[in-house]
């Protein structure tokens, strides 16, 4: 069982472990296991919808309640590795980000998003 021995970077943490710390996702029929990129302990913050209250409270005070795009007054959390590509509900996968950039962003990368921004921005001072 070579695979055992083989480190991984969790995509969350950024910590090397060993792969025994990623949960399984399937058996394949040979006999490996496909395994998450996200280390259990990062796993365990959850990918569902509800983020714990303490998590979400810890992340907007760090941030000042400062919308980490637009810099306005924030009270929504947004996920930095979008949920739907394997990102948790962990703190360090959370940013303060205010309503109106949450649902603007939709499924833009936080770099493709900010670059949305600049240009949006350009576009106002021009006029
Ligand atoms: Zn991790
Ligand atoms: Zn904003």
């Amino acid at each position: 069982m070579e695979e055992e021995l083989e480190v991984r970077i969790c995509k969350i943490c950024g910590t090397e472990k060993n792969v025994k710390s990623f949960p399984i996702v399937r058996k394949l029929s040979n006999g490996n296991r496909v395994r998450r990129h996200v280390c259990r302990a990062c796993s365990s913050y959850g990918t569902g919808n509800n983020i714990k209250t303490s998590v979400k409270k810890r992340v907007l005070e760090e941030a000042n309640y400062l919308c980490f795009f637009c810099g306005e007054h924030g009270t929504s959390v947004d996920h930095i590795i979008p949920r739907s590509k394997g990102g948790t509900n962990h703190r360090r996968n959370l940013i303060c980000a205010c309503i109106k950039c949450n649902s603007r962003r939709g499924n833009m990368s936080v770099a493709e998003f900010q670059e949305y921004l600049r240009r949006k921005n350009s576009k106002i001072r021009k006029k």
